[in-house]
């Protein structure tokens, strides 16, 4: 059984000097794929365009983040970010346009989205490319509903900003983040699964055609700006979502900052989470129980 996965080498950024190692993880992630021979298909990536940001960003907010004059998500004006950005939005595009095709959960090595709101970036995030991707699904298919579980430790404020901007959008949208209702690690575990059956219930009543999930790594209960879930807890959180969610669904990265970032494949707690979700994927591609 393989999993389905929209990479392309332009969406990583090497070197950006922040304390997130968002920029170059899908590279990390993909290397890790490879040397845990987990069996994949590298699905191609249609790289986004500026005029699909501005389906959902203010058009001069994102102009001046090209043009350098106005900081990124990384509190930088690095050129080489918003042009990685497109191929990070372009991941998350593709493989939202094709989940509906696909037999299983599709995956999109991509991280950086959430707090990019109508006219701010920050957190790491630049474009909101959770929120392009929905708004290209809708325009190619007009009746369509999509849901955004985003189950990052941290709150989904860019979407909900930007859901707000964009009235037309919003009722065909639901984002539904775990952020904002769980900010303390001492909170009981069991208020988040509580939660998680709602937000489910909530998905499955909104009659998606597509849920894209944020499997933020940062959830994880050691992560330094997180968390609140045990190892086997993160496990059972993406065997829930894979196994109760009644659509087409695409998966991505999100948050995540435990370990040594220089460090990759399974000295790396962070991608191996990310790797624990690929294997639930694939798990309930094969029909497991
Ligand atoms: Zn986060």
């Amino acid at each position: 059984m393989s999993i389905s996965v929209f990479y392309d080498p332009r969406q990583s950024v090497s070197g950006i000097n922040s304390f997130s190692p968002s920029a170059g993880k899908p590279a990390k992630f993909m290397e890790a794929l490879q040397s845990q021979a987990i069996c994949h298909d590298i699905m191609p990536v249609t790289p986004a365009t500026r005029k699909d940001l501005y389906l959902v960003h203010d058009r001069q907010y994102v102009d001046e983040i090209f043009a350098g004059v106005q900081n990124n998500g990384f509190e930088n004006n690095d050129p080489r970010v918003p042009e990685a950005c497109l191929w990070t939005v372009g991941s998350m595009v593709s493989a939202v346009a094709y989940a509906p095709r696909a037999t299983g959960p599709v995956c999109s090595p991509t991280s950086g989205f959430h707090h990019a709101g109508h006219r701010w970036g920050g957190g790491y995030c630049t474009f909101n490319g959770l929120m392009v991707a929905a708004a290209k699904f809708i325009l190619a298919n007009p009746l369509a509903k999509v849901g955004i579980l985003d189950l990052d430790w941290h709150y989904g404020d860019g979407t909900d900003n930007i859901l707000k901007n964009r009235p037309a959008l919003a009722k065909q949208v639901l984002n539904l983040s775990s952020g904002k209702y769980f900010f303390d690690s001492n909170d009981d575990v069991s208020q988040f699964w509580a939660w998680l059956q709602g937000a489910i219930l909530e998905l499955n009543r909104f009659d998606c055609d597509v849920v894209i999930y944020q499997a933020g790594a940062d959830m994880h209960i050691k992560d330094p700006l997180g968390g609140l879930l045990n190892e086997a807890e993160m496990a059972r959180r993406d065997r829930i979502v894979f196994r109760e969610i009644n659509a087409s669904l695409v998966f991505n990265l999100a948050g995540g900052y435990r370990g040594d970032k220089s460090s990759d494949g399974l000295g790396n707690p962070v991608l191996r989470t990310h790797l624990n979700t690929v294997l639930e994927a694939i798990a309930k591609k094969g029909g497991l129980k």
